[in-house]
């Protein structure tokens, strides 16, 4: 009885009593719950995102760590920071194009080399323009090179007659 007297006497004599009641209440209690909530859900939110960029992005564990660590400290500020300076390329994209080139090397170099000397020649090459060997006949037709084991010519679908078989020719090589 005198407790009620007394907070109702409080109520009405402070004017912000209601205010601290609400500051006081389960309501205000919850919504800074929520915030709290909500902030460590953004930050490891950021961290996570780093985590999964940089992963694509980064191939030294060391330096994932770092930016995983800096999206987790600094949360949107560190993402912000990450984003600024990562790399502008995909570890995908970067192996996929040093794989080209290494082919594209190959290719110039050539898996196709004269049988004899082991120079790189070009897949139209007559003769080995090293050891002067013949590497392959040109089709008596449409005079286009045709390869050792070709029975008939691609281009023109003239059979290429036996005598001219490249075994023939490659014969040179035992002189
Ligand atoms: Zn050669
Ligand atoms: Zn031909």
């Amino acid at each position: 009885m005198v407790d009620r007297l007394l907070l109702g006497a409080s109520d009405s004599t402070d004017p912000f009593g209601s205010i601290k009641n609400f500051f006081h209440s389960s309501t205000w209690h919850f919504a800074v719950l929520m915030f709290w909530f909500f902030l460590v859900v953004v930050w490891l939110a950021c961290a996570y995102w780093v985590y999964k960029d940089a992963r694509r992005r980064i191939d030294d564990r060391v330096v994932i760590i770092v930016a995983v660590l800096t999206g987790l400290v600094f949360g949107p500020f560190g993402l912000f920071v990450y984003a600024i300076l990562r790399p502008p390329e995909y570890l995908d994209d970067t192996r996929e194009r040093e794989l080209e080139l290494r082919m594209l090397e190959q290719r110039l170099d050539g898996d196709a080399r004269c049988p004899f000397c082991k120079t790189a020649v070009k897949d139209d090459y007559l003769v080995c323009p090293h050891c002067m060997r013949r590497l392959r006949e040109v089709c008596p037709s449409c005079r286009r090179p045709v390869e050792p084991d070709w029975r008939i010519c691609p281009y023109c679908e003239k059979q290429i007659p036996q005598t001219q078989a490249p075994t023939q020719t490659f014969g040179l090589e035992v002189r």
